[in-house]
């Protein structure tokens, strides 16, 4: 069946940042719409995970530590950048890793690990865990903001405001999860689901093998990037997390609360939960004024369409996450425009 639009959802933050760089929307056909999906994960972390890991940031001997996005997201009322300048001590480390050494070394301290991420990061995590507990590293936690992608495709695919035809699946995360899961995402929902790599070949076969799908009216997914991807995934990562988190449920930017979406610790690594070891009272959260990040992340509204975007909101002084992530759909079209 042909339609007149066709709505495709780039679901990974890599991908809208590629797509953005090769300029695809400007030589695609007027008659296929591409949309960001949730697929950054600093950008889908709630405002109150961000300032959890704030008001942690700034209790006594605490380190807090995270990937450099993390610093300049905007909280409530402030940012890690911002407490780190009235003197928190707050770290940029480039692996889970980094954090458990500098624990190590500083065993009159608390080493706090902000985790954000997908199924592709919280293996690391897992692995650095089960390090730390190994080597008894006790002066260590880690504050879970993961999110498991599946669980929040399918809020996607089953909501009509949404109405996206099908998903250009994320390269990254489908290397550990395996084409497997997108199979009850593309048969039940009836959404074609094709993962592809980063490179603008691979997007634009991976929108050509979408677009037909659609036009023959099938549901299938389809591996565009063999070179990484397999039907299983990586079973080993996989088992990694799974020795230390299992599924919770978990609040989106944009999606709101999802069921089993996220990951909390199994009782055998509880020790390194920071939630419980810092067990501090969040006020409610202040979304900034204007920012329609949310909108944007469901894909209902594009960077363009909110009045602070390149005004108020730019990558020197971002209001919200999307225009601080490097995976941000904002900082995207502010850096490329389109
Ligand atoms: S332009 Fe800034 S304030 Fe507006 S949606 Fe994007 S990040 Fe949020």
């Amino acid at each position: 069946m042909k339609r007149n639009v066709i709505k495709l959802m780039e679901v990974c933050g890599t991908h809208t940042m590629a797509i953005a760089r090769s300029g695809i929307r400007k030589v695609i056909p007027g008659g296929i719409e591409l949309i960001s999906g949730p697929g950054c994960p600093v950008c889908v972390t709630s405002q109150k995970d961000i300032d959890r890991a704030i008001m942690i940031a700034r209790e006594k001997d605490v380190v807090m530590t995270t990937f450099g996005d993390m610093m300049r997201v905007p909280g409530s009322r402030t940012s890690l950048e911002g407490v780190k300048g009235l003197g928190a001590d707050v770290k940029v480390v480039y692996s889970p890793l980094d954090a458990v050494s500098m624990a190590k070394d500083a065993p009159d301290k608390n080493v706090v690990f902000m985790g954000v991420g997908f199924e592709t990061t919280s293996p690391l995590v897992a692995s650095a865990v089960i390090e730390a507990k190994k080597r008894d590293i006790r002066n260590f936690s880690v504050l879970s903001n993961f999110k498991l992608v599946f669980p929040a495709l399918e809020a996607i695919a089953g909501s009509e405001k949404i109405a996206v035809d099908g998903f250009i699946c994320p390269g990254h995360v489908s290397v550990i999860t395996g084409s497997a899961p997108y199979e009850d995402i593309a048969r039940r929902f009836g959404k074609p689901c094709v993962i592809t790599g980063f490179g603008q070949a691979d997007i634009i076969k991976g929108i050509t093998r979408l677009v037909d799908q659609i036009n023959r009216g099938d549901n299938r997914v389809e591996i565009e990037y063999k070179r990484a991807v397999t039907n299983k995934g990586n079973t080993r990562a996989k088992s990694v997390l799974d020795e230390v988190f299992s599924p919770s449920d978990a609040e989106w930017r944009g999606l709101g609360k999802i069921t089993k979406s996220g990951l909390k610790f199994r009782d055998d690594y509880s020790f390194f939960d920071a939630k419980n070891r810092f067990p501090v009272k969040v006020p409610e959260p202040r979304v900034p004024k204007g920012c329609i990040c949310a909108e944007v992340l469901q894909g209902i509204s594009r960077p363009g369409d909110c009045r602070l975007f390149g005004k108020a909101c730019t990558p020197s002084s971002p209001v919200g996450p999307c225009m601080v992530s490097s995976e941000g759909s904002c900082a995207a079209q502010y850096r490329y425009g389109e």
